[in-house]
């Protein structure tokens, strides 16, 4: 498999077409930004840790039933995905309410949601990526309502796999956004799963181990993230290695 010319660059990834038409390259960069963009930087060795980390997770969302386009690991900061075609919405399931949903409505930092809070927003860097309704999604085409019910239901159920993987591990899964495409008529998860797209708190000190610490300067990002790679890339605590 070769890879050929650029299919898409995203803020922080760049996906390639290869000879297969099965089959294009993912690689993850170094850059992270923030605030729809205004703040950038590159921080050298981001695009391995969240290589490893959306690898595992998509593996680990395979062997529970849930079909990713995850296919092989290339290189550190490269993998091999199948081909799908995006459906351009970002689909963001909140348990404990902070971000933006936070300063939109009248929920209190760190007040569980339960149950999950289920967001889904346009992805459009035009549009500024504006929240979506039902209604609004099928009258812009973007998915038929049996899609829609799949996409929601294979969300929460993601929601309900990491959560209680990460809770083994001493982290509270606070929300994450993933991204859907089809493939051979079916709905596959694509985009990434990692530090960039979740939010995630230390359960015992609250502190943040994803891109919040990047986006307020709240420490060392690439220590956070490569501590919080390496929790979760390890055994549940408690349990021999
Ligand atoms: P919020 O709406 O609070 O900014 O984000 C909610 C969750 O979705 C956070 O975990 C955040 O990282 C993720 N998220 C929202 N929009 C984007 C986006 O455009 N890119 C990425 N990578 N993650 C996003």
């Amino acid at each position: 498999m070769k890879q050929v010319d650029l299919l898409y660059t995203g803020k922080a990834k760049s996906v390639y077409r290869t000879d297969d038409p099965e089959v294009y390259i993912m690689k993850f960069r170094d850059d992270i930004t923030a605030f729809d963009g205004e703040k950038k930087d590159t921080l050298g060795g981001k695009g391995r840790y969240n290589t490893e980390v959306s690898s595992f997770f998509f593996r680990y969302l395979e062997d529970h039933g849930i079909r990713t386009h995850y296919l092989a690991s290339v290189e550190p900061a490269v993998i091999a995905v199948r081909s799908l075609t995006m459906i351009p919405l970002e689909v963001i399931v909140r348990n404990v309410a902070a971000g933006s949903i936070v300063r939109r409505y009248p929920f209190r930092e760190g007040e569980p949601l339960d149950p999950p809070v289920i967001i889904i927003d346009y992805k459009s860097d035009a549009h500024h990526d504006p929240m979506l309704n039902d209604d609004l999604i099928y009258a812009l085409g973007l998915a038929t309502p049996e899609e829609l019910d799949q996409i929601k239901a294979t969300a929460l159920a993601i929601n309900e796999l990491l959560s209680e993987y990460l809770d083994l591990r001493g982290i509270t899964l606070v929300d994450f956004k993933i991204e859907f495409g089809r493939y051979e008529g079916e709905i596959v998860v694509g985009d990434e799963i990692s530090m960039d797209s979740m939010r995630l708190w230390d359960k015992e000190t609250g502190t943040s181990l994803d891109k919040d610490v990047y986006r307020f300067g709240k420490g060392d990002v690439m220590e956070t993230y490569a501590a919080v790679a390496k929790r979760i890339l390890s055994p549940p605590w408690g349990e021999p290695a």
